[in-house]
């Protein structure tokens, strides 16, 4: 089985509790309106690779981080390798937190969904609604998205705990990357001024 990712991060503190190996995978169909990773949305992009080969890159990382984050592009269009590597992370004492442009309301039938909330601890709904844009939670975006504790890892208090952070990196051919959450636009034009 293979998986088409956009990037990876192998240790980052702003995408869910802790340091976290987070995963952009590459494919979205929902494509809302303002998307900041519109690029992420072509199924053709990206990288393949075997699940198994990636599930290593985790393994190589497991003493640095408390859990693996899945973002997108949307990780539930790719349902199958992202369980699999949930139950690997799981496996080797990492927690999961999966974030889906879909409605729980509407997944919570699947016997894949099924399958894959066995090996997530945060579950993160909703797409992205422009209107709605709000930054104050811990994340998200924006105020329709919901947050589902399904283990007893977490719990509610770690959206207060946690504060909306973006990290700034410079990538080898001096591109500026931005991951986290927050108004990245002022971000962009205080690095321009
Ligand atoms: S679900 Fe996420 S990646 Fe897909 S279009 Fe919406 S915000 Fe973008």
């Amino acid at each position: 089985m293979e998986i088409r990712i956009n990037s990876y991060i192998p240790t980052t503190n702003v995408e869910g509790v802790g340091t976290r190996f987070a995963i952009w995978v590459q494919g979205c169909p929902i494509r809302c309106n303002g998307c900041a990773n519109s690029r992420m949305w072509d199924f053709n992009g990206g990288t393949s690779y075997k699940v198994e080969d990636f599930i290593r890159i985790i393994k190589s990382y497991a003493d640095k981080i408390e859990g693996i984050t899945w973002l997108g592009g949307e990780p539930l269009a790719q349902i199958k390798p992202v369980t699999e590597i949930s139950k690997a992370a799981q496996e080797l004492g990492l927690s999961v937190i999966v974030f889906t442009g879909y409605d729980y309301s509407d997944l919570k039938d699947s016997s894949d969904f099924k399958e894959l909330v066995k090996y997530t601890d945060i579950l993160i709904d909703g797409r992205y609604e422009q209107d709605k844009t709000d930054y104050s939670r811990a994340w998200v975006g924006s105020s329709n998205q919901n947050y589902y504790f399904l283990t007893d890892r977490y719990n509610k208090s770690v959206i207060y705990e946690n504060k909306n952070k973006i990290e700034v990196r410079i990538s080898p051919d001096n591109e500026v990357i931005l991951t986290g959450m927050g108004d990245f636009k002022e971000i962009v034009n205080a690095i321009g001024k």
